[in-house]
């Protein structure tokens, strides 16, 4: 693309959809920069999917000793040491971090360390000088969000729960979404007493209700306490450096508290009304289908959007974006049957459409279940069950959604879910034979 501007295109922020979007609008043969102000890889690898998912199975050896001795493992003395799993677990970030600056490196994409401010249409201000280019794409992603009641501040958030110096001896947990249940399954494994306090009387909304409650029941049995109808009022730090956190339902005493109560898209200070990019009511970027903001030349991707906060939507946005506008190529991110998981103990999945949802909006539903105790617990002595499901068009017979909690659930739900986005029928997975002894055969044996 010929230019009198600098750039062709300048992403600002180096998370999972800038630089996907960066380095393929490179490969299409565009002259790229890129601004972070902050280490490259964004939340999912820095703070977030990667880090969080490497605690998830430092976590799980808890039980996974516990368990070896039915299966005739002694092991004595077993202990666990917190700044060991944290410094491994942050030099993988680094390592990982390393990789994502090569990648960028080998298309040629000019990194900006700095913090950037868009001054207009095609101007961006990178620390102290002015960069222009054709395209400007905003992927700064988004940040935790902390309450504004009093005493917040002596909070921590996911960002830095990968960095304690030392496991608090009770935590309580603000929210009870994603972050919340998969940091509660971790804290707890490592010997912290969770509390985990909701404001509204429900964990993880949005996924199916028999699945939530499942994860409830056994969290309860591991040793998580739940509050819900619970909003913070304050939190008071003692002279002791305890913290009293007042809840409408009366106060809580513990070591730390952490927010995670939901993510706010990352525009204050860029700048954007110089541009004319218009935010929505949460302060993100207001996007068309191919990810153009109200100014021609400004796109957005990824969390900053608003649109599904997932790292392999803002791949998936990136990609398009860079082939729409680079690649001469017409692509549309397909929004449909986006699988998703959450990494608590265990873990829990879903895809398409809950039984409720489909209760509301089909004619017929036929739901079809299996309760089962995986082989493995039931040698362990382990109560925990698990649950599948699945939900059926009555009319149709096709496959709407699909749900799941046990050991490996994100791991099978991500090939169940090419069934559910094919569009296949019940009987198609009856006609599926099993592969014994496993968990997953139990998809093909619903009755
Ligand atoms: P979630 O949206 O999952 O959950 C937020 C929780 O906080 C809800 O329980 C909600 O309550 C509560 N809440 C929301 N706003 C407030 C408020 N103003 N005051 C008090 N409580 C509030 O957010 P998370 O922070 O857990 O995660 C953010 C996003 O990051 C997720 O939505 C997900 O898209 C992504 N993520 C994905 C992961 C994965 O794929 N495994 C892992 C981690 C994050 P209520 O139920 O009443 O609405």
């Amino acid at each position: 693309m010929a230019s009198k501007r600098d750039y062709d295109l300048l992403v600002i922020g180096a998370g999972s959809g800038g630089v996907r979007a960066a380095r393929v609008a490179a490969a299409h043969g565009a002259k790229v920069a890129i601004a972070e102000e902050y280490r490259i890889g964004g939340t999912c690898v820095i703070r977030g999917c990667v880090p969080k998912k490497l605690l998830v199975y430092g976590a799980h050896f808890a039980e996974d000793l516990e368990d070896a001795r039915r299966f005739g493992w002694h092991v004595e003395g077993a202990k666990f040491d917190w700044p060991t799993l944290r410094d491994n677990v942050l030099s993988e970030v680094t390592r990982l971090s390393g990789l994502y600056t090569q990648t960028l490196d080998n298309h040629k994409v000019k990194v900006f360390q700095e913090r950037a401010v868009v001054t207009g249409p095609h101007s961006v201000r990178v620390g102290e000088s002015e960069v222009t280019a054709n395209v400007i794409l905003i992927a700064t992603g988004a940040r935790p969000h902390v309450p504004n009641a009093p005493g917040c501040e002596h909070g921590i958030t996911s960002n830095e729960a990968f960095h304690l110096e030392q496991l608090p001896k009770r935590m309580l947990i603000a929210g009870g979404g994603y972050i919340a249940n998969e940091f509660a399954g971790v804290f707890n494994k490592l010997g912290v007493k969770i509390t985990v306090v909701n404001r509204s009387d429900a964990i993880l909304r949005g996924y199916d209700a028999q699945i939530r409650d499942r994860l409830l029941q056994i969290s309860m049995i591991k040793g998580i306490q739940f509050l819900f109808n619970s909003p913070l009022e304050k939190v008071v730090k003692e002279p002791s450096g305890a913290l009293t956190v007042h809840l409408a339902t009366g106060p809580v005493e513990c070591d730390a508290i952490m927010f995670a109560t939901g993510r706010v898209p990352n525009t204050d200070g860029l700048g954007l009304e110089s541009a004319g990019v218009e935010l929505d009511k949460h302060g993100a970027v207001r996007v068309d289908d191919e990810s153009k903001s109200t100014c021609p030349s400004i796109y957005a991707v990824g969390d900053v959007t608003n649109r599904v906060q997932l790292t392999p939507v803002a791949i998936r946005e990136g990609q398009a974006f860079a082939d729409i506008v680079f690649g001469n190529k017409p692509t549309k991110v397909d929004y449909s049957c986006i699988p998703s998981a959450v990494f608590s103990h265990p873990p829990l999945a879903g895809v398409g459409m809950t039984e409720g949802e489909a209760r509301n909006s089909l004619g017929s539903v036929k739901v079809y279940t299996a309760d089962f105790k995986p082989m493995k617990n039931v040698l362990a002595g382990r109560s925990e069950r698990a649950l599948y499901k699945i939900v059926v068009d009555g009319a149709s017979d096709r496959i709407v959604g699909a749900h799941m909690i046990g050991p490996d659930a994100p791991e099978i739900m991500q090939v169940m879910a090419v069934a559910v986005k094919a569009g296949l029928r019940k009987s198609q997975l009856d006609d599926v034979v099993a592969i014994h002894p496993t968990m997953a055969e139990e998809l093909v044996l619903l009755k």
